[in-house]
């Protein structure tokens, strides 16, 4: 058979996941939780079940749900959006990011994106029939070269996904970076899709950016989202996009033809439990407190942290101990230290390599403490 992705493997996350279990490595690759989510919310969930809501959801999601999504987002960032007509409810954020892919892609467009990128985007436009035109980020701030995406931009440019707070590097958009995109996409036209799964894990009293606030540019944006990262509960795979009523239209298309719906009885679980707003206004300081735990562990070893003020993820250097290329280190991590990460080069489409594994903090304190006597035992 013809492949449609022939250049695609499997993803780095499946690979150190699977490495992390043959080794019995702690696994501060794959981003989750290994704490649990709140027992209130999956009584909410079994609750719904246990009421007979068990058949086909609403095809744009629950009704409720996205009326609380709405309220959410007026809460926090003060702009209006229609549960209507400009939220879906999607089987994940991933499945939200892909669908806007598909809404605006016709073959040979271009699509900007910054690298490191998280690994679905690049499969993701491919597949589509795009072109991805990557740009990199500057090493070692991982700031956005604005006037190199200026200069990318050519007749075939259709849209730029950007990532705030992003995986992997926890950088966050400053309203200078906002201000820059939009100038960037009103002017040449084009559509953005913005990936804000990491919306509440933001730090040191960062503000989160979000495309909402920006009317002009929400007018040609689809912003996703992942109540996998909100709740805790990755496995749920659930998530929502939210765009502006024209460009929701094409999108309901594709995707009432793909999933149809999603899991009723978590949608009415999750609806039902947003009205505990202090589970997603903490996680916040919940996580600044893991990422300053596993910051204090790891200040005695060789590795030199990249800051993250986002996300859950920390980065760090190790090229004071090894020359080796970041994949070749972090197998040896999994195999004889018992730990595994995610080397940053995986996140490049030419395996741009500056030695920097990603780490995930999103643990327990048993854990991150034992992954740190893990990479206490480098030495330089
Ligand atoms: N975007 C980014 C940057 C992510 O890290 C993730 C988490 N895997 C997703 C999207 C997708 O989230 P989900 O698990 O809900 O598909
Ligand atoms: N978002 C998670 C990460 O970046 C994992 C997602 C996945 O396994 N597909 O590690």
């Amino acid at each position: 058979m013809q492949s449609k992705l022939p250049h695609i493997g499997t993803s780095i996350f499946t690979v150190m996941s699977q490495l992390a279990v043959q080794h019995k490595a702690i696994n501060l690759g794959q981003g989750f939780p290994d704490f649990p989510m709140s027992a209130q919310l999956i009584e909410c969930v079994h609750q719904a079940m246990k009421d007979g809501s068990n058949q086909y959801a609403h095809t744009y999601g629950v009704p409720l749900l996205r009326e609380r999504l709405a309220e959410k987002i007026r809460y926090l960032y003060q702009t209006n959006i229609h549960p209507d007509t400009e939220i879906t409810v999607t089987p994940g954020g991933t499945y939200a990011i892909f669908s806007a892919f598909s809404t605006i892609i016709q073959p040979g467009d271009e699509v900007i994106i910054f690298e490191p990128a998280y690994d679905s985007y690049i499969p993701n436009i491919t597949f589509n029939g795009g072109i991805v035109v990557p740009i990199e980020l500057e090493f070692p701030t991982y700031s956005i070269p604005w006037e190199k995406v200026k200069a990318a931009i050519t007749p075939k440019t259709k849209a730029i996904l950007v990532n705030t707070p992003h995986n992997p590097t926890g950088r966050v958009f400053t309203k200078e970076d906002i201000l820059q995109l939009q100038d960037i996409v009103l002017q040449h036209h084009l559509y953005l899709i913005s990936d804000e799964v990491y919306e509440h894990l933001i730090y040191d009293d960062k503000q989160h950016e979000t495309v909402m606030k920006y009317p002009d540019l929400f007018a040609r944006s689809f912003v996703c989202f992942s109540f996998g990262k909100t709740y805790h509960c990755t496995g749920w795979k659930l998530g929502y996009c939210v765009a502006p009523e024209a460009l929701m239209k094409e999108y309901r298309k594709i995707h009432q033809f793909n999933a149809f719906s999603c899991d009723t009885p978590k949608q009415i679980g999750i609806a039902n439990y947003m009205t505990h707003q202090e589970a997603y206004l903490n996680i916040g300081l919940m996580y600044q407190e893991k990422r300053d735990l596993l910051r204090d562990l790891l200040k005695d070893t060789p590795l030199v942290r990249i800051p993250s003020s986002g996300s859950y993820f920390e980065s760090y250097r190790y090229d004071s101990i090894s020359n080796e290329s970041d994949k070749v280190f972090a197998e040896k991590l999994v195999k004889e230290y018992g730990i595994a990460t995610i080397p940053m080069s995986a996140f490049y489409m030419n395996g741009t390599d500056h030695k920097v594994i990603r780490l995930c903090f999103a643990k327990k304190t048993e854990t991150l403490e034992a992954a740190a006597a893990c990479l206490q035992k480098l030495h330089a």
